[in-house]
């Protein structure tokens, strides 16, 4: 098959509380990600869609190598990651680099464009290459003019800067961009732009990405699939445009709701939710979801729905919508 990344049944969990919340018995360990499994196609863009503390951005490291898995597979192009010593991930993540939120406001102001833009060469031992032909070809790809490399980054707009995060992030001919938030803090018509820069760079150059968000407009504008999280679990995934046509999950269809559509035809009935979002450290028995479910009946509170195929898609619920 042409599955760039298969991840199966990965777990993922952090110790929390100190001494005191083990001598009280209580829990010490959360599962930030738990059995989650998916596959992203060479030449694709999937996104990983969830409010905040979802197990999105979790997820995303963990796959960078970033967080420590508990169990599960991790296979990129053909290798499995989990268990890879740092030096062993270094070469990965050339290949799989993470564009960070705020790509460059993270880092040094003093470092010119040229030397952002010359960092990655030099951290993978490729100092030798011709840097500024490397920035200049950087600049293109990314539509800024030449004369940038010698910009700082105060001297920047918001959209520039994530441009030049975006050179960054492409430098040394990535396979799979994983990008948190790639839009994050951007008027709508630049989010458009960065949008479009990377759709583009997809198509030319090939590349896969995995996108983390919760901006629903993102997702639609990018992502051939999509995957939204609950509590560290997909609770729906497949493909962007059915999703977005029919939800068959209750959160995903609270959450497209909540999203105003520009086809007044397919004006969606806004849907609350009730009740905030339970902590990992109190999952609700059942289906977790039952908490904040408008579609919740009584066995929902005792049994759990195991994922299973409905369609192109797999979703948790045992009362799906739009079937
Ligand atoms: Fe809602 Fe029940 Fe489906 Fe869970 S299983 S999402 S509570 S309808």
């Amino acid at each position: 098959s042409d599955d760039l990344l298969r991840i199966s049944d990965l777990r993922v969990s952090f110790r929390v509380g100190g001494l005191t919340a083990r001598l009280a018995g209580r829990a010490t360990e959360i599962e930030a990600v738990s059995g989650v499994s998916f596959n992203l196609q060479r030449g694709t863009t999937f996104a990983l869609v969830g409010e905040s503390g979802s197990g999105k951005t979790t997820l995303a490291r963990t796959i960078n190598g970033l967080q420590p898995v508990k169990s599960g597979t991790i296979l990129f192009e053909g290798q499995e990651l989990q268990g890879l010593s740092n030096a062993a991930m270094k070469p990965v993540r050339r290949r799989m680099p993470m564009m960070f939120q705020d790509p460059i406001g993270s880092l040094s102001p003093r470092l010119s464009v040229r030397s952002l833009l010359s960092e990655p060469f030099v951290i993978h031992g490729l100092s030798n290459r011709d840097l500024n032909a490397e920035v200049t070809r950087l600049l293109t790809l990314v539509g800024l003019p030449r004369e940038f490399a010698d910009r700082f980054p105060h001297q920047l707009s918001g959209g520039q800067a994530r441009r030049v995060g975006v050179a960054r992030a492409i430098a040394l001919d990535p396979v799979l961009v994983v990008a948190d938030e790639p839009t994050a803090g951007l008027d709508v018509s630049v989010q458009g732009e960065v949008l479009n820069l990377l759709n583009d760079l997809r198509d030319r150059m090939g590349l896969s990405m995995l996108i983390i968000t919760h901006n629903l407009h993102v997702v639609r504008q990018i992502a051939d699939r999509m995957a939204v999280m609950y509590l560290g679990r997909f609770v729906e995934q497949g493909e962007t445009e059915a999703i977005f046509r029919a939800p068959h999950h209750p959160y995903t269809a609270a959450l497209l709701s909540a999203n105003p559509e520009p086809d007044p035809d397919r004006m969606r009935q806004r849907i609350t939710l009730p009740a905030d979002v339970p902590s990992l450290l109190a999952r609700p028995k059942g289906c977790e979801f039952h908490t904040r479910c408008p579609q919740a009946r009584d066995r929902c509170a005792v049994d759990a729905p195991i994922p299973a195929a409905v369609g192109d898609s797999r979703l948790t619920c045992h009362f799906p919508l739009n079937t």
